[in-house]
């Protein structure tokens, strides 16, 4: 029997739901190594000396016939085509995501991760009024495992969710990572879809909720959604841009004409259409990214908000409008040179936050971003890690997640670079007429993870 949801105040965050329960992951022994041999993507900056790599080369041999043909690509087209390029993408073909693959990321590192994130959206949708329905969209989920954490945590809480109508939508472009998750989600049983579906592949979760899996976030049917992005933003092409004597040049992939089967760098020799659009006048940096894809999804998302409600949570690793030159490469869980073996290394850049907030337009609000040890420990993750220590029976499983606590929190680790951050819908902070009788109104309820989780 699920345990009723408890009132939790700020002053009793002992009464957290989900007390009760051993550990679900089982502990690897030894448990997760440090990097570097099950790394996170730490900010730029962290990790040790770029890997070169094999790989059989298509990837190359593709790029270098296109380069020969049209000239230097932009960074975008580059990473567009090393990432999702749907016969030799990295994401398409290879998967990447976990620890037999190139990058190790939160969900998979500890379920307590997973499981606040689960309450999060319960917490929003008690805030909201208790819609009749939600759909649960995550967009890039790996392997599924944060959407199984998620699902875990609605199953345990049926009795408070027991009248609401919820459905999951993911967002994924890789046939192989969307096996993995029907693996994981539904144990094998989801169906392809007929083509002219929306959907290209469906299921029924394991705890019997209906899974739809799409292309684009366009063909998510309407309606009240509580989108998740952990780990995708970054994943997306961006624009890289240097300023020069002459002004803003935009950072072209080429092909190394000293070396041969080698890609190299070089400037666009003028303008672009891309360094006018996206360099703000008042930059003041010398090195810019910008991934106007990035922009245009907080932009429907935004005005899916706008117009059903709903919410977003974005979880990444990124900066608020600071960084400069943050590309770079994973494979084996190490740093690997972004330009060489495409298609066989995961290829990443910081979020810029600031760009997002931008972006939606004043459509919803926004919060954050706020650091990810802030956001876990305003959601009590001490206290569940406390509950999982007395409940675990054996020394391996107890250091097992010590270790994945201080993986997730430590500064040094990812509990200071990876950030929060939140579109919501206006009314949800700000009474629609608070400005004409501000005490007739109660106060709303706070925003849980951006502050001390409270439920009623
Ligand atoms: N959220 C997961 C996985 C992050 S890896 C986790 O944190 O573990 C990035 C994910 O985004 C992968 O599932 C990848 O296939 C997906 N992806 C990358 N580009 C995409 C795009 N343009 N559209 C949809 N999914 C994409």
């Amino acid at each position: 029997v699920p345990p009723p949801l408890p009132a939790v105040s700020a002053a009793s965050p002992a009464l957290l739901p989900l007390a009760v329960g051993p550990p679900r992951r089982a502990p690897l022994s030894p448990p997760l190594p440090t990097a570097p041999a099950a790394a996170a993507r730490l900010c730029s900056g962290a990790g040790g000396e770029a890997e070169a790599a094999g790989g059989d080369g298509a990837m190359l041999r593709h790029l270098t016939r296109k380069l020969r043909a049209s000239g230097p690509v932009t960074v975008a087209e580059y990473m567009r085509e090393a990432l999702t390029n749907p016969g030799q993408g990295y994401y398409t073909h290879r998967g990447g995501v976990g620890e037999s693959g190139d990058f190790i990321t939160s969900p998979e590192i500890s379920q307590v991760f997973g499981e606040l994130i689960g309450i999060w959206y319960i917490s929003e949708w008690i805030a909201m009024g208790k819609p009749p329905a939600f759909q649960l969209v995550e967009l890039g989920p790996g392997r599924g495992t944060l959407t199984e954490d998620i699902l875990r945590v609605f199953k345990q809480l049926t009795s408070v969710l027991s009248t609401c109508d919820v459905s999951v939508h993911l967002v994924e472009v890789s046939p192989k990572l969307s096996e993995i998750q029907a693996v994981m989600l539904t144990g094998g049983k989801a169906q392809p879809s007929p083509e002219d579906e929306s959907a290209y592949m469906k299921g029924i979760s394991k705890t019997g909720i209906p899974i739809f899996w799409h292309r684009d976030i366009q063909d998510v049917p309407p309606g009240y959604s509580f989108y998740l992005a952990h780990e995708f933003f970054d994943a997306l092409p961006i624009h890289k841009f240097q300023r020069t004597e002459k002004g803003w040049r935009e950072v072209l992939v080429d092909i190394d004409p000293e070396v041969p089967g080698q890609l190299r760098f070089v400037l666009s020799p003028s303008r672009t259409p891309a360094t006018q659009n996206f360099i703000q006048p008042e930059e003041t940096r010398d090195h810019v990214e910008v991934c106007p894809e990035a922009g245009v999804i907080v932009q429907r998302l935004a005005s899916r908000i706008e117009k059903d409600g709903g919410a977003a949570l974005v979880a990444d690793y990124g900066h608020d409008g600071t960084k400069t030159d943050t590309f770079r490469g994973f494979q084996n869980h190490k740093l690997h040179d972004v330009l060489s073996a495409p298609g066989t290394a995961d290829l990443t850049a910081d979020v810029d936050f600031s760009y997002l907030r931008k972006m939606a337009q004043g459509k919803t609000a926004t919060l954050g971003p706020i650091k990810q040890r802030e956001f876990l420990k305003n959601m009590g993750i001490d206290l569940r890690l406390q509950v999982l220590l007395q409940n675990s029976g054996d020394t391996a499983t107890r250091e097992q997640l010590l270790h994945s606590y201080d993986m997730l929190m430590n500064p040094e680790k990812m509990g200071d670079c990876f950030n929060f951050f939140a579109l919501l819908p206006h009314h949800r902070l700000v009474h629609p007429d608070k400005k004409d009788k501000p005490e007739s109104k109660s106060p709303l309820p706070p925003v849980a993870g951006f502050n001390e989780l409270l439920l009623k």
